[in-house]
């Protein structure tokens, strides 16, 4: 099943992505290879391969974008919460580790969390990328590590890229002021863009693997002893979800409900 989020943070999450991506690539073509090594087989090298990445990248983003992060199926009928307050149903989804979702009116098995931006509960449930307009939950965490590990790819060849550029002598490069200044400004962002986005890639993906090898999610080492939960973790929920989501956190949960 795949699905798209109707969330205006995510749509604004995703068109700076594909700007900073596009943009990455047309600084690397044509400031970086096409000034400085446009006699050499270096350049047609560089620009297939930097778009061979760039191609990973836009097809890990789309499919951790559009797959089912583990949605919990709705139930055909309406339930009945009459029961779910008496003390022996109570007790009984207790002891099962099932819960039950007020939200989305559901039964939902152990580690599933119920998002608010998508409206529904995600079997073990990270936390909602806005990023990828979508939650990161057990089925598509794959293809968001994959794009994590792509980006910080990129990033890196990037300012490999325009490093190389500086340090090497150029006899070929342009003199003329206009287009050496060009270059430079176009240079300076892309590795102020590409570090930005280079940190921030890494920083998610060692949290990722960490909550692998841990086999604990995000939210539940939030919802966990704050004692335990890094300093960096904090700071990194709070960038994933931006200042459109301040009112979205993870809350405790309380009887047999959760909230994220
Ligand atoms: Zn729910
Ligand atoms: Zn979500």
């Amino acid at each position: 099943m795949s699905t798209f989020v109707r969330d205006p943070c995510g749509f604004i999450c995703i068109v700076i992505t594909y700007i900073a991506v596009f943009y990455a690539d047309y600084v690397v073509v044509k400031w970086v290879v096409m000034q400085t090594m446009q006699d050499s087989l270096w350049a047609p090298f560089h620009v297939v391969l930097f778009n061979t990445v760039i191609f990973l990248v836009s097809f890990s983003h789309l499919r951790a974008m559009c797959s089912d992060p583990g949605a919990v199926p709705l139930p055909q009928t309406r339930m009945d919460f009459s029961d779910i307050h008496s003390g022996s149903n109570a007790a009984l989804l207790q002891n099962e580790d099932w819960t039950v979702c007020t939200r989305c009116e559901t039964y939902r098995p152990p580690r599933a969390h119920h998002c608010r931006i998508c409206k529904r509960c995600i079997r073990r449930m990270d936390h909602h990328c806005p990023w990828i307009n979508n939650c990161v939950g057990e089925r598509n965490q794959k293809y968001f590590i994959q794009f994590l590990v792509y980006v910080g790819v990129l990033s890196t060849y990037a300012i490999v890229l325009v490093v190389v550029s500086w340090v090497r002598p150029c006899l070929d490069c342009s003199t003329e002021i206009t287009v050496k200044q060009s270059r430079i400004l176009h240079c300076i962002i892309l590795v102020m863009e590409s570090s930005l986005f280079g940190i921030f890639v890494m920083a998610i993906l060692y949290d990722q693997l960490e909550a692998i090898a841990n086999d604990e999610t995000t939210i539940e080492q939030l919802q966990g002893p704050q004692g335990n939960v890094s300093w960096h973790k904090v700071v990194m929920s709070h960038i994933c979800r931006l200042p459109c989501y301040n009112t979205v956190g993870p809350t405790r949960s309380s009887g047999n409900t959760h909230s994220v």
